[in-house]
């Protein structure tokens, strides 16, 4: 780590439109973000989708940035890239299919709570397809206010989640 930086979580999910490989292609959209680079990722995990609304799986991974951007600044490039990857945002729907969705999971050891941005992600604990991936790429970190993620990965509630392949591009 560089000075200045701190490393970031990132959530990436997609249920549209080839879903593996637009989770690869983000990867590199996460590396070109100003004041940041992307310094891992996990491999990618598929589930179902959690909605009344039948849909596809899921794909998604977790991507370790090191940024030196402010924790808003960093969620406002990222639906930037939501947004190069045609996400169309429905405001009647919630939890509808989506081709890209990227997340702050965490942000170093910062907790915040204000209604455009959660640190930790308010729905980590319940979401094996994040805990799992993040556990792949940072092990098993502390996270700030619930505990050990091992601890978090046992009391999650039992999702049907398989870790695929990584597919290179
Ligand atoms: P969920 O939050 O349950 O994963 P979602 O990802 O489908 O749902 P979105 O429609 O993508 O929800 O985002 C809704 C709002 O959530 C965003 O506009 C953003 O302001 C807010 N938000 C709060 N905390 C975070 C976070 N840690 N990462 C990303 N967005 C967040
Ligand atoms: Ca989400
Ligand atoms: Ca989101």
């Amino acid at each position: 780590m560089h000075n200045n930086e701190v490393k970031a979580y990132i959530g990436i999910g997609s249920n549209l439109a080839d879903p593996q490989q637009q989770v690869v292609d983000v990867l590199p959209h996460l590396n070109q973000i100003r004041e940041t680079r992307l310094i891992s990722h996990s491999s990618l995990y598929q589930s179902a989708a959690v909605s009344d609304i039948p849909q596809e799986d899921y794909i998604n991974a977790i991507a370790c940035l090191a940024t030196r951007l402010q924790p808003m600044a960093l969620l406002l490039e990222l639906q930037s890239i939501e947004y190069a990857f045609y996400r169309q945002r429905s405001d009647d729907l919630k939890w509808a299919p989506r081709t890209m969705d990227l997340d702050i999971i965490l942000f170093g050891n910062i907790q915040q709570k204000d209604s455009h941005l959660s640190i930790p992600h308010v729905e980590m604990q319940n979401r094996l397809f994040v805990l799992q991936p993040l556990q792949e790429v940072a092990g098993n970190i502390y996270i700030p206010g619930l505990g050990s993620l091992s601890y978090l990965i046992q009391q999650a509630p039992d999702l049907r989640i398989n870790r695929l392949e990584f597919a290179k591009n």
